[in-house]
């Protein structure tokens, strides 16, 4: 604290990224990354960007990735708003879109970043609790309010939604800004861009983070009506113009050029979770039923944080949340196939001996 902090500033709580250690040779499962590189095509496009044109700005319009989006998701631009990851969409969609006299809704077990960004802003919230078995329970979320937001799948427990229990949940509330961040969708769900079109109250937001493989690019973008979209780019451009940089525009195109490298590596982090969760289960975990590229589970007889620790002396980290409800979970990101296997094993190592005190 300094006394030369604002007030705004003296009141924030920011959130806490997931770690990113710096030691070769270690199982990295706690930050949802991708274990699969990504594309070549992805790399060849950035190296052959023209390094020179660096010296100039980027286009602040991004109108060739938007175009990119367009024409893969069957929409006009004017529908895309492009950002630097998908964390920058959500703070402008915080700030242009969910700061209204009424709370904004979320789930009481969701992406941490959310009340963060209310601090920033000053929106007030109410949290929905999950029902017993952690899913979204959209009835909920019939009551006023300034806005929703969750994602789907959920993080971190890696549940969906059912794409029919959004639509209800837009009719029940047109006067209400959704906003469904779509961050692990490719992992096993249908997307809501599909409902852009028939519903002006629906922002969703996705990430190349995740499925593409391009944590370290950041890129992310946001599909809606029109209206909502201007709302982003009047507070984009109060604020950075410039969001993505020629390299991260020349790569984020070429990602969405290679479809199938993403179905590829796609389906082997889907074969790669049933397999996981088929093993934690027959370890005696409660895993959740997951759409994502991680799942969440709990040991009935061992308790989380300490085996997070025991995992940690083995090189290999997961993330544990200190947290109502979920103080039990580990969140468990799929790794390449023998990253599972290790993990796997060494969980069975620990619980075989470990006297299951809890
Ligand atoms: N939404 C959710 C639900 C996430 O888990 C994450 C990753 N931490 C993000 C958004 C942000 O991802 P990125 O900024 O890398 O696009």
């Amino acid at each position: 604290m300094s006394r030369f902090w604002s007030n705004t500033v003296k009141a924030l709580t920011p959130y806490v990224p997931g770690e990113q250690p710096q030691i070769s040779g270690l199982i990295k499962l706690n930050t949802n990354e991708n274990p699969y590189p990504p594309s070549p095509a992805v790399l060849a496009a950035i190296a052959g960007a023209n390094h020179a044109a660096l010296r100039l700005y980027p286009d602040p319009q991004a109108r060739t990735l938007r175009q990119c989006l367009a024409d893969y998701h069957r929409l006009t631009p004017e529908q895309i708003f492009v950002g630097n990851g998908s964390d920058e969409v959500l703070g402008l969609v915080f700030a242009a879109l969910l700061k209204h006299d009424a709370p904004l809704l979320f789930p009481d077990i969701s992406y941490s970043f959310y009340p963060v960004y209310c601090g920033l802003y000053d929106i007030e919230y109410r949290t929905v609790p999950l029902d017993d078995s952690f899913a979204i329970a959209v009835d909920d979320y019939r009551q006023p309010c300034g806005g929703i937001i969750f994602p789907n799948p959920n993080a971190p427990t890696g549940r969906l939604l059912p794409l029919a229990q959004i639509e209800a949940l837009l009719q029940a509330q047109p006067d209400c800004v959704l906003v469904v961040d779509e961050a692990y969708i490719d992992f096993g769900g249908d997307s809501a861009i599909g409902l852009v079109a028939h519903y002006p109250n629906l922002l969703v937001v996705q990430t190349l983070s995740k499925s593409r493989s391009l944590a370290g690019l950041r890129v992310g973008f946001a599909v809606g009506h029109p209206d909502l979209i201007e709302a982003l780019e009047r507070v984009k451009n109060s604020f950075n113009s410039y969001v993505l940089d020629r390299l991260a525009l020349a790569g984020a195109v070429a990602a969405f050029e290679d479809e199938a490298y993403f179905r590829q590596t796609r389906q082997a982090v889907i074969d790669s979770r049933e397999r996981v969760s088929a093993g934690l289960a027959a370890l005696g975990f409660e895993v959740l039923p997951s759409a994502a590229n991680f799942v969440f589970a709990r040991h009935p007889q061992h308790d989380a944080a300490q085996l997070a620790a025991a995992l940690r002396e083995q090189a290999i980290i997961v993330r544990h949340f200190a947290q109502p409800r979920i103080a039990q979970f580990l969140r468990i990101s799929i790794g390449n196939d023998e990253e599972c296997t290790q993990l796997l094993a060494a969980l069975a190592g620990l619980l075989a001996h470990s006297d299951g005190s809890k």
